[in-house]
């Protein structure tokens, strides 16, 4: 069984549709959704986390592609070196869900991993080169 985290881009006439009733019934996933944006009529955000086979995910991702849904894989993970931050905060005002953001207290940069979506806009946001993307 694969344990994946998933971003799902539901287009503006797509986002009334129930697809994670179709990846659960005849894909045989098993979603936990960490994070739903979605509103009729405008364009949809899931993250999830998906437990199934190998086989289930390649077929579930083959059906949400040809449904037109674009899909990113979280498996990437942001690191930064801590040791060099100076606390500039120019990653945290790229980071649209958050998941940068200065402690009050300290003036110290925190990452939340649980908000983060891997989009890469921190990594090119530093000035100083400590952000980086990777495995
Ligand atoms: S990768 Fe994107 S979501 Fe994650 S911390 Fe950087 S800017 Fe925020
Ligand atoms: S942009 Fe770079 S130096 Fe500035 S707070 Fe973020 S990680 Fe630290």
């Amino acid at each position: 069984m694969n344990n994946t985290r998933l971003t799902l881009y539901f287009p503006p006439d797509l986002t009334c549709k129930a697809f994670t009733y179709d990846l659960v019934k005849e894909y045989d996933w098993k979603i936990n959704i960490i994070k739903a944006s979605i509103s009729e009529g405008q364009e949809g955000r899931l993250l999830m986390e998906v437990d199934t086979s190998s086989e289930k995910l390649k077929e579930g991702l083959e059906y949400l592609s040809n449904s037109g849904i674009e899909v990113k894989n979280l498996e990437k993970q942001v690191y930064i070196d801590r040791d060099e931050c100076i606390s500039c905060g120019a990653c945290t005002g790229v980071c649209l869900p958050g998941a940068l953001e200065m402690d009050k207290n300290t003036w110290e940069l925190v990452h939340n991993p649980e908000k983060c979506i891997v989009c890469g806009l921190c990594e090119s946001a530093c000035p100083i080169g400590i952000i980086k993307i990777g495995f």
